[in-house]
């Protein structure tokens, strides 16, 4: 028999295995690595997903590490990209005051590209579209989350207009600025820098033979990345001052600015599509952790994006918590208990504090145009260049095969 009355008892609160709060690229990749292996996961993201592969949402374009590049094709996320993608063949270092240069060659280590550049809205549709066929994999959008309640065996989160949910585990891949890293007392470490990063798409008269050129000059790294076509994006550090005045030119004089920067290398330039601009920083969270929660990409970290490694270190946090979630799963443990967590936190802070400090000190020694300074590295520069050891060392950092790596950065299966 039914009743019209409304129950007095509240309606019983949807579970899933792990709630990932942001649909960043972080969180996707996470959401597929583990809905891959059969872990129930929901994704709450407070934009429209729809809205977020449009080309006006993220003009950036991701140097994907071979490393991460394996990742992506183990959890079958691959093939819904790989037509946009243009292999990275060389990496062009310059020191735009002088003629030394440092070039990396990918045939010094075997056939294999350093890794893909691709433009983020075609991850990110790549990532949804893999989703679509993983029936454990759950978007709720718009969604955010208003707070959450650990207890004994799980946590309770409520998601503003879509009810609460249960999970065992919840996964911040929410962002620099993180609303559950937050709201969970994490802290930071880290600092701006007085930098914004111009990024625009230009079209180009050569090919760039999917050479990578980072050209080092007095104001900051001007990056040229090959994508498909004779097309490159670019990613242009400036003080914050002259970049606003920079992004305020008209399109002739605009192209004026960068053809004075690329000095005719690839022909003559023109900027396509819009152009847009991030302030730079660099932080670290404390702990990558906290009672069921775990920090994942840009809420765990953020760095400066001169070595191109900001998200190649998300997908390290991907691939290593997928690893120790599903390992656990497998033998019938709880997800969500400090000893995971624990584990997870240890494995990637040291990681990410290292890079971190790493870019820092590039950062800091390539805007410096004292002439000591400039001498000693335009010597640094030349080194690397001839020292063979050396430069594959260099070479191997590049391609994220270096480190205790996580089996799906190895090429093994989760
Ligand atoms: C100019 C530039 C160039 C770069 N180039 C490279 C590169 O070549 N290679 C590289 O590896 N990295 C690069 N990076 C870094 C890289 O872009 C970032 O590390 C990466 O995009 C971060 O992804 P994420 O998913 O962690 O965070 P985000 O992309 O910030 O995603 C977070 C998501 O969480 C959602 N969200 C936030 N709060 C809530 C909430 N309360 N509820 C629900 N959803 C929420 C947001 O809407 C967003 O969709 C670059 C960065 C910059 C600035």
């Amino acid at each position: 028999m039914t009743s019209n009355q409304p129950s007095p008892f509240p309606a019983p609160c949807p579970r899933t295995d792990v709630l990932i709060v942001g649909g960043g690229l972080a969180g996707l990749s996470l959401a597929v690595a583990l809905g891959r292996a059969g872990i129930d996961v929901t994704v709450a993201e407070r934009a429209s997903l729809d809205a977020t592969v449009d080309p006006g949402f993220d003009g950036r374009v991701t140097a994907i590490a071979y490393a991460s590049w394996r990742l992506l094709e183990g959890i079958g996320a691959w093939q819904h990209m790989e037509a946009h993608a243009q292999p990275i063949l060389d990496i062009r270092v310059t020191d735009g005051a002088a003629a030394v240069f440092l070039n990396f060659d990918h045939r010094a280590l075997g056939n294999e590209p350093f890794g893909y550049l691709l433009e983020n809205r075609h991850i990110r549709l790549g990532l949804l579209r893999t989703i679509q066929d993983l029936g454990t994999v759950h978007l709720q959008y718009p969604a955010t989350v208003d707070g959450m309640e650990a207890h004994p065996g799980g946590v309770t989160a409520r998601l503003g207009g879509h009810g609460a949910l249960r999970a065992a585990l919840v996964v911040a891949a929410d962002g620099r600025k993180s609303p559950l890293r937050e709201a969970a007392g994490i802290k930071v470490l880290g600092h701006d820098y007085a930098e914004t990063g111009i990024v625009t798409t230009i079209e180009h008269e050569k090919d760039h033979l999917g050479i990578a050129h980072e050209r080092f000059l007095p104001a900051g790294p001007f990056a040229v990345l090959p994508i498909a076509g004779r097309r490159s994006s670019l990613v242009w550090s400036e003080k914050h001052h002259v970049a606003k005045a920079i992004l305020a030119l008209d399109d002739d004089a605009f192209n004026a600015e960068i053809s004075k920067r690329m000095e005719g290398f690839l022909g003559t330039v023109h900027a396509v599509g819009p152009r847009f601009s991030y302030p730079y920083a660099v932080h670290v969270a404390e702990r990558f952790c906290a009672d069921r929660l775990a920090l994942v990409g840009d809420a765990a970290h953020g760095i400066h994006p001169i070595a191109g490694q900001g998200l190649n270190l998300g997908w390290r946090d991907v691939a290593a918590l997928a690893e120790l979630l599903v390992d656990t799963a497998r033998l019938g443990l709880d997800i969500g208990s400090p000893l995971v967590l624990e584990r997870y936190d240890r494995w990637r802070r040291i990681d990410t504090l290292t890079l971190a400090t790493v870019t820092d000190s590039l950062n800091a020694l390539f805007t410096n145009d004292v002439a000591p300074v400039r001498l000693l590295r335009d010597a640094g520069l030349a080194v690397v260049n001839r020292i063979d050891p050396l430069k594959r060392f260099f070479m191997q950092h590049a391609r994220g095969t270096v480190g205790t790596l996580p089996r799906l950065l190895k090429g093994e299966a989760l």
